[in-house]
């Protein structure tokens, strides 16, 4: 049987979620089973790129024209396109800035601003359509070898429908809003098993938002605990989310 080919590309990001699978060992024995194309950490860019990709994964945000421009391209070249991590998925922690006005951050930042020519960070199906959507900062590895795996025999998968309260219940956890912590387990997919309220530290989104969650119902009760919404939006767009802050 013909091996699917396969590429790995960065727009805009810290290219952690690369690093992440170059150090998980279960990555070299599985990309045996793909004609791996373009992976920069361990390849040699392809002199010659091919006419077509089976499946490509890419992280980072869409910040630039150049990012833009390499999106588009590699969309139409590709049968599937997989964004992997916050950055590629809801816009990562660039998104940020978009909570402050843009020219005052750029003018703290830069002698030039004009020079810049950023074009403020999404995610790349703010811009095409995007099979599947793996989040994490960087990106969970067990969903990104669950979904690789699907796609290597021809299945899809489906996305889980649960929060990180699930797996924090799992672990018998306490729930670190009874000791008034905004941990935004509630609102936020599952996958990391909890990580972070396992370890007594709140839940900040980097898997991305639960799409069923009732997010009204959870920000109106963390108003009734007294949190503004000044706090609220700080707590909410570290990953930023796709189509705004209260829209996810
Ligand atoms: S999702 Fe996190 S680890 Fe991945 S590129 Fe973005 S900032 Fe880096
Ligand atoms: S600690 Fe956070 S993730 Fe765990 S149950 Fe409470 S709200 Fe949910
Ligand atoms: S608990 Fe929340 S912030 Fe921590 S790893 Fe899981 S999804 Fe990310």
């Amino acid at each position: 049987m013909k091996k699917k080919k396969i590429g790995i590309f960065s727009i805009t990001g810290c290219a952690g979620c690369q690093l992440s699978m170059i150090f998980d060992k279960r990555i070299f024995p599985f990309l045996q089973a793909f004609d791996v194309i373009e992976f920069p950490f361990i390849k040699a860019y392809a002199k010659h790129e091919p006419e077509h990709y089976d499946i490509i994964f890419m992280e980072g945000s869409v910040s630039s024209e150049e990012d833009l421009e390499l999106l588009k391209r590699l969309r139409d070249k590709t049968s599937v396109l997989v964004a992997i991590g916050a950055c590629a998925c809801t816009g990562g922690v660039q998104c940020v800035k978009a909570s402050f006005n843009r020219a005052d951050v750029e003018k703290s930042i830069y002698s030039k601003p004009t020079a810049i020519g950023n074009i403020g960070a999404g995610p790349l199906s703010k811009y095409v359509k995007v099979e599947y959507a793996i989040n994490g900062c960087p990106v969970n590895q067990d969903k990104l070898f669950a979904v690789a795996s699907a796609l290597l025999i021809g299945k899809s998968q489906v996305p889980s429908d649960r929060s990180v309260c699930f797996e924090c219940s799992l672990r018998e956890n306490g729930c670190l809003l009874d000791k008034n912590k905004p941990c935004v387990g509630p609102i936020t997919a599952e996958g990391c098993n909890a990580l972070c309220p396992s370890n007594d530290a709140e839940c900040i989104g980097c898997n991305g938002p639960l799409k069923e969650a009732n997010r009204e119902a959870f920000l109106e009760m963390l108003k009734e605990k007294g949190y503004t919404e000044k706090r609220l939006v700080s707590l909410l767009d570290k990953f930023g989310v796709p189509d705004g802050i209260n829209k996810a």
